[in-house]
């Protein structure tokens, strides 16, 4: 940092110029080691201990070999419900969003509970200036996947879904702290040619380039299209990585940085 030249050198006004060598605007990377998880909310919460508590058991696990590991939850069938009742009602996209966020939220504070006694710890957006300190004690801190855009989330072209959810909440949250991959944990193996659940012929894909995936304009996908997006032009994010929370091994394989499930990489 210290060997860059400061931008306030160049007055104030230069930040908004055009032309002003990229190294200046380089940022620093947060917590880079942190682990930026996103806990499915139809594909896993909604599906109840069988399927959530040994998921749990594996990030605890990961938590206890010392690595750091932040989760952001799902909203699920009861997001979706209060989306398809708020859209009835034709409102906009902005009180949808804030709506839709109050679901993740439920099942943040249900996880925090349940992992309670391994140091689970809710937390909101303004915690994580206090993300450190969590880490640092052992806890495991766990927080809404839904960005805070609410009221102010920008519509899509053709859909009044807001398109930042859970998927694109934990992306930016990676992307922010400075992380190298953002981990999705789902009900399938990854990403697949198709919806697998619709689709019986379809296949896995277990490394595929954001932009390729884009080229292929697939049918259907396990993550929200933004993400996909967003990884384009992230500055930290390399990675996504999608994970089976049902099949023992993957999430603790994720967590430990190894290849499980699909990656989708950004050259
Ligand atoms: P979450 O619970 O994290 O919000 P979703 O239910 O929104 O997850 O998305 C996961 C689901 O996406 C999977 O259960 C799968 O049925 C579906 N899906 C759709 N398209 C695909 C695809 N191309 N590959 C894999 N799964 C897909
Ligand atoms: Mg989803």
């Amino acid at each position: 940092m210290a060997e860059r030249q400061s931008i306030s050198d160049q007055g104030p006004a230069a930040i908004f110029e055009t032309g002003i060598d990229p190294q200046v605007y380089d940022p620093i990377a947060v917590m880079p080691d942190m682990r930026c998880v996103k806990l499915g909310g139809q594909s896993l919460l909604d599906r109840g201990r069988a399927a959530l508590f040994p998921v749990l058991d594996e990030i605890v696990a990961a938590r206890n070999e010392g690595i750091p590991v932040l989760i952001g939850t799902g909203g699920g069938t009861r997001a979706r419900h209060v989306y398809s009742i708020a859209s009835d009602l034709e409102l906009p996209t902005g009180v949808l969003a804030k709506l839709g966020g109050y679901v993740p939220m439920q099942n943040a504070r249900m996880v925090q509970m349940l992992t309670a006694k391994h140091g689970g710890i809710y937390i909101t957006d303004d915690d994580f200036e206090k993300l450190p300190l969590y880490v640092k004690m052992g806890c495991l801190p766990i927080t809404t996947g839904m960005p805070p855009f609410g009221y102010w989330e920008k519509r899509d072209k053709d859909s009044r879904i807001p398109p930042n959810r859970t998927d694109a909440g934990v992306f930016l949250s990676a992307e922010f702290l400075g992380c190298k991959r953002a981990i999705y944990i789902k009900d399938e193996d990854g990403l697949f040619t198709d919806d697998p659940k619709k689709n019986p012929k379809a296949t896995h894909i277990p490394r595929i380039s954001a932009e390729e995936l884009i080229a292929r304009d697939l049918n259907d996908l396990i993550l929200e299209r933004a993400v996909i997006e967003y990884l384009r032009r992230a500055k930290w994010v390399k990675e996504l990585q999608i994970v089976n929370g049902l099949k023992p091994g993957q999430v603790l394989a994720a967590l430990r940085g190894e290849d499980a499930g699909t990656i989708i990489y950004n050259d």
